[in-house]
């Protein structure tokens, strides 16, 4: 269709639709929910509200693996993907590890937890924070260009001694071009040198006014090293997940990109997979990239296995026929034949090197909407 109705809109973004109708009249448009805009209007909506336009290609809506929009009464609240950026030295490394620190059930397991390239974190309150343990721009401009936009919120890491950096605005940028809100920590807060003052009055240049400043940007004040500020960053991100009201359906087939996977001496091929929606089971079949397999084993970031891993959680899978590549799409298949099937579609689309997903039809653009 050429057009779309505000109500159908505010489905597929899982927003109200009053609220879209309210952004439509400040935007000078008055419409009803039932009433059709055009692709434009449309696209400037999803922006206004921080969604991102996922663009699905013609060829995998065609094979029908792509493009099953949720209802919204299916939808139920899921935990937010945090990525932490930063130049170099300022303290991402330092910052994933005391926030890993923080998790109430490591706490009680006796803290044994593996590297799967992701985490999560229990908060005091019970509440759930999933980060992704692969900070840097590269990894997060890698996924986005494979069109994994896996990440809701991006944490800023500025070290108050060092100050804005290279790395640190190519950060900024990489999160503009995303359209994920931001929230700057400034560690390093614990050195006599440390200014964190002039870290807000800098990033005015770069258009990133702080709520100190006047603006609507969250910073706060850490120290990685002496593990300060912690509880306040991580209240920081509990609020901006609540304002960004995110959710999915755990009640279906599960799709999920991959964040990172490799060959295991012994276990054989495995990946991290970081479930978007619905839940993943073991003795699923799935397809991931070109590849597809069975599940044969989950094990999450405890190095617990697991039956299932619902939307927003990071896992390991057993059971893959090959080793797929970061950012690729795992979807769960009815059976084996269907896996085969898809896979070997794939696998021919690798090969015509069809490498970019053309934005197609307005249908497309709007189909994988979240
Ligand atoms: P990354 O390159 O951004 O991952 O930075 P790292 O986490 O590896 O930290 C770089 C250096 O800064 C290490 O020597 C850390 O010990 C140090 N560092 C990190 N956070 C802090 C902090 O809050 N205070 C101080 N004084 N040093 C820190
Ligand atoms: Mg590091």
């Amino acid at each position: 269709p050429e057009s779309i109705t505000v109500q159908e809109l505010a489905n597929r973004m899982a927003e109200k639709g009053a609220d879209l109708v309210k952004a439509l009249f400040k935007m000078g448009t008055a419409v009803t929910l039932n009433q059709p805009i055009d692709q434009d209007t449309a696209e400037l909506l999803v922006e206004e509200f921080g969604h991102r336009i996922q663009r699905v290609s013609d060829a995998d809506v065609e094979i029908g693996i792509e493009g099953e929009v949720d209802a919204p009464e299916t939808l139920k609240s899921r935990a937010p993907v945090v990525t932490i950026m930063g130049h170099v030295d300022h303290g991402k490394t330092s910052l994933l590890d005391a926030l890993r620190g923080t998790d109430v059930v490591a706490g009680e397991s006796g803290g044994i937890t593996q590297h799967i390239g992701a985490y999560q974190v229990t908060t005091k309150g019970g509440d759930v924070i999933t980060f992704l343990d692969t900070p840097g721009h590269e990894a997060f401009s890698e996924m986005r260009a494979r069109g994994a936009n896996v990440t809701d919120i991006v944490i800023l890491v500025v070290a108050a001694d060092d100050g804005l950096m290279p790395q640190t605005i190519e950060a900024i940028n990489h999160t503009k071009a995303a359209g994920v809100p931001m929230i700057v920590a400034i560690n390093k807060c614990d050195k006599p040198e440390a200014n964190p003052q002039k870290v807000r009055e800098r990033l005015l240049e770069h258009e990133i006014v702080v709520e100190d400043m006047g603006g609507e940007v969250q910073d706060v004040q850490v120290s990685a090293l002496k593990k300060t500020g912690l509880d306040e960053l991580i209240e920081k991100i509990l609020l901006q997940a609540e304002v960004m009201e995110l959710t999915a359906n755990p009640d279906r087939a599960a799709e999920g990109n991959v964040i990172e996977a490799q060959l295991d001496k012994g276990r054989g091929a495995v990946a991290t997979v970081l479930v978007r929606k619905g839940t993943l089971k073991v003795g699923d079949t799935f397809v991931i990239g070109a590849e597809s397999g069975k599940v044969r084993a989950l094990i999450n970031d405890k190095g617990q296995n697991v039956k299932t891993a619902g939307p927003s959680t990071p896992v390991e899978i057993l059971g893959l026929s090959g080793v797929p590549m970061a950012g690729d799409q795992l979807t769960v298949v009815e059976n084996e034949a269907r896996a085969r099937e898809v896979a070997a579609y794939r696998q021919e689309q690798a090969t015509k090197k069809r490498t970019t997903a053309a934005p197609t039809s307005f249908e497309h653009m709007f189909s994988a909407l979240n």
